[in-house]
This record gives C-alpha cells, sequence and structure tokens, in this order.
C-alpha cells in the first residue's frame, strides 16, 4: 500500500489538489455493493456514490453481464454517420421518461461537456432565427455546472474562481439564488433579481441555466419547486430558454425520478449525467425540446456544431440501458424515503454541535452545514477510522448514499458523521 501511494504521489494529479503535499489519498483494491474494499484489507461504507453516480452501488452483476456481452459486440465506432442499438435504445428510453416536449438526445462523454452542449444550442436556435445577440446566459449565484469554461463562466463567480481565469471567460448574468429552503413560501421577492435582469438585457439572452431544486457542488442548497415555477413564467415572458441541469439531481436522488418533477416545470433543454451509467463509465446527454432542435437544424449553418470523438460510446450506453433498467424495476421510491428518513434522524444530534449551522435532507441526500470551512486533511482520515468514505468540501459535510444501502450500513454513516463531528 505504501508503493502504490509513493507511486501515485510521483506521477498523478487528484481532482481539485496540489501535488507534492502530504493530504491522504486511500488505494482502492475493489468494490461491491456499498463498500469499497482497500489495498489494505480495510472496507469503507459507501456515503457518496462516488460523486452521486454509483446509484446500485458496485460491482453490480446485472450491469457486470450486460457490458460482458456488449464488450463482444463493438466497444465504440465513431457516430459521425454511424449508428448501434445501445444508443437508440439509451435515447428512447430517456424521450420516454422525461418531459414529453423533449425529444432528440445529444450524447456527451461527461456532465461539463452536456453543459457546453446545451449553451451552444441555446446560442445556435437565436442565431438560426436571425437573432446572434441573444448569446448570453443568466444563471444564479451559488450554482455550479461544470469545469469547462462555458460550464465554469455559468458557475458562481466566487467558489468558481472567475477572478482567476477572468481572461477566458465570457461574462454572464447572474441573479441571486433562492433564498426560499424547500418548503418555504415563495414570494416575487425570491425573483426580483431575476426578473430586473431579464427586463434589461432579454435581448442579449440565450437562456437561462440552472439546477432545479438541489444547488449541488455550489453550496447544496434545496429551494421552493415555486420558484422554478416563476424562474419558468419569465423565461416564457422574456422569449429565453430555459436549461435544466440535472447531472446531480437525475433518476431518483431527490425522490421524484427528476427533480423537475417537483414542479412540475418543464425546461427547453435537460441536462443529463452522473447516475446516467450507475457509475460505470464517463456519458451525458442534452435532452432537447423539438422548436429547439429543428430550428437549430433548419436555420444557418443547417447542423449543430459539435461532435465528440467518444459520442454515444456502445459500452456507456450499454451501462445506461442496465442501469436504467435496474432503477425502474427497483422499489426506488420506497429506497429513497427511507433514506431520507434514515438521514433525517441520524444526522439530527449534529443540530447540537456548535461549529454547525444547519443540517437539511432532501430525498436522498443529507447535508451538514458548518458555520467555518473544514479542514479535510484532518476530517478525512477521521471518517476512514470510522470505517466510511465521505469527503467533505468548504462548509459541508454531506451523503448521498447508494440507494440499495441498508438501514444498518446507513445508520453507521449517520453515526461516523456525528462522532466525527464531536470530537
Ligand atoms: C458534476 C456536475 C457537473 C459536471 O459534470 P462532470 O461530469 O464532472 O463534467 C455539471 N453540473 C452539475 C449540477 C454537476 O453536479
Amino acid at each position: 500500500m505504501e508503493t502504490i501511494i509513493k507511486q501515485d504521489r510521483q506521477v498523478l494529479w487528484h481532482p481539485y489538489s496540489a501535488i507534492g503535499t502530504a493530504a491522504s489519498i486511500y488505494p482502492v483494491a475493489s468494490a461491491a455493493g456499498v463498500r469499497l474494499k482497500l489495498m489494505d484489507g480495510s472496507e469503507l461504507i459507501d456515503g457518496m456514490s462516488s460523486w452521486w453516480s454509483a446509484i446500485h452501488g458496485y460491482n453490480h452483476p446485472k450491469i457486470n453481464a450486460a457490458l460482458n456481452k456488449q464488450i463482444q459486440t463493438v466497444s465504440h465506432v465513431m457516430f459521425g454517420g454511424l449508428t448501434h442499438q445501445p444508443a437508440v435504445d439509451l435515447a428512447t428510453q430517456l424521450v420516454a421518461i422525461t418531459p414529453a416536449s423533449l425529444t432528440t438526445v445529444f450524447f456527451s462523454d461527461s456532465g461539463s461537456v452536456a453543459v457546453e452542449v446545451a449553451m451552444k444550442m441555446a446560442i445556435q436556435y437565436w442565431y438560426a432565427q436571425g437573432q446572434p445577440n441573444k448569446s448570453k446566459m443568466l444563471t444564479i449565484r451559488n450554482g455550479y455546472h461544470g469545469d469547462t469554461f462555458g460550464a465554469m463562466s455559468v458557475s458562481d463567480p466566487v467558489n468558481g474562481m472567475h477572478g482567476l481565469f477572468a481572461q477566458g471567460l465570457v461574462s454572464q448574468f447572474f441573479a441571486d439564488a433562492p433564498q426560499c429552503g424547500f418548503d418555504d413560501t415563495y414570494s416575487d421577492q425570491d425573483t426580483a433579481s431575476v426578473e430586473a435582469i431579464l427586463e434589461k438585457h432579454h435581448a442579449q439572452i440565450a437562456a437561462f441555466i440552472l439546477e432545479p431544486i438541489v444547488q449541488g457542488a455550489g453550496g447544496m442548497r434545496f429551494y421552493s419547486p415555486r420558484y422554478l415555477s416563476a424562474v419558468r413564467a419569465l423565461c416564457d415572458r422574456y422569449d429565453v430558454l430555459l436549461i435544466f441541469d440535472e447531472i446531480a439531481t437525475g433518476f431518483g436522488r431527490t425522490g421524484k425520478l427528476f427533480a423537475l418533477e417537483h414542479g412540475p416545470v418543464i425546461p427547453d433543454i435537460l441536462c443529463l449525467g452522473k447516475a446516467l451509467t450507475g457509475g460505470y463509465l464517463t456519458l451525458a446527454a442534452t435532452l432537447v425540446d423539438q422548436k429547439v432542435a429543428t430550428t437549430i437544424s433548419a436555420g444557418d449553418p443547417g447542423v449543430f456544431m459539435h461532435g465528440p470523438t467518444f459520442m454515444a460510446n456502445p459500452l456507456a450506453c450499454c451501462a445506461g440501458l442496465a442501469s436504467l433498467q435496474l432503477l425502474l424495476d427497483s422499489p426506488w421510491q420506497q429506497r429513497i424515503k427511507r433514506i431520507s428518513a434514515g438521514l433525517a434522524v441520524g444526522l439530527a444530534p449534529c443540530r447540537q454541535l456548535p461549529q454547525v449551522k444547519d443540517v437539511r435532507v432532501l430525498g436522498a441526500i443529507g447535508v451538514v452545514e458548518m458555520h467555518e470551512p473544514i479542514v479535510m486533511e484532518t476530517l478525512q482520515p477521521l471518517f476512514v477510522e470510522n470505517g466510511v468514505w465521505l469527503r467533505p468540501f468548504n462548509r459541508l459535510v454531506y451523503l448521498m448514499p447508494p440507494y440499495i444501502i441498508s438501514d444498518t450500513d446507513l445508520k453507521t454513516l449517520t453515526n461516523a458523521v456525528v462522532t466525527v463531528l464531536s470530537s
């Protein structure tokens, strides 16, 4: 185990990290169900679903079998001029389970790229209608949409370090983040800044992009479905497309198959990723309203200008199909409810701790928000000592376990949070 850690330190960069530091790194030997097995033989209960993605846990026999079969058939072909069954079947399924007006699917490799694609579609939609000036995005503060330049430009200016990349970033319009919590009463005051920006700048704005109901990596904030309905109405009034980024919330995490169903509120473009393949392979999808798709295709330059090399990779689409089948065949609503109740009860003692500002739960997402940023180098090893895998950031300790987690394992997770934060 010491050897691989040493080798890792010599050649690898990890997400949001520096090289040459003493920050802990844990080598995984294997993973099955909700357990990660480390190379020293110890086991950790996974509370992160590998960043929202491994909703069925690891090493699932059904997804394994589907992939084994697909690999014997075709692992990859270019998608320019060619097609295949896994892509057609997955797109058909995605169209079937999302709002009826979303009729066309564009596959890409990662969530960030799905967001870039959505933004480019919105710009091309207006360009095709002779309105090239409608090319900016409107979004809300505290959002997170990915790490590529377009996605960064609509992520929170402070968390996203806009100052650092200022020269390369398009400047976009930022409205206030919603202040009404999920169960709070919405008032028009909540969308006042959205309305003010739209009124003044709608001629320049192609689309409003936001994460419905749950703002993820930008602060793990939950907000009222009424806010979304108000945003939809404002977009209609000011001729601005609406893009929902459900890369984190999609596939059941909030208690609905898609967070937009809490309204329901229907976007013109929808981004999916993360749990799309059950955490097996990298794949994302941008779903588009029929009028947007046909307008882009009918106008100048006559095509949508994007095409990733690994677009609609057959293995990834196959994993997506198997994962979706597993989800839809499972009692996922009950599972989410049970996890929700377990998180609420299990995390409640954290409210008594002086350093804790708020504890909140929505669906299978549990959040303990501190007053001050946590020190990852201190907390991470303590969680591991307690047998769980959690990766807090900034002022947040958050849990989004695989849907298959048992009550006992969930209790171990929440107990570890209470113990570590109390120590
Ligand atoms: C993770 C995430 C992204 C970016 O996805 P990647 O696959 O990491 O590029 C975009 N939007 C939201 C809401 C996310 O949670």
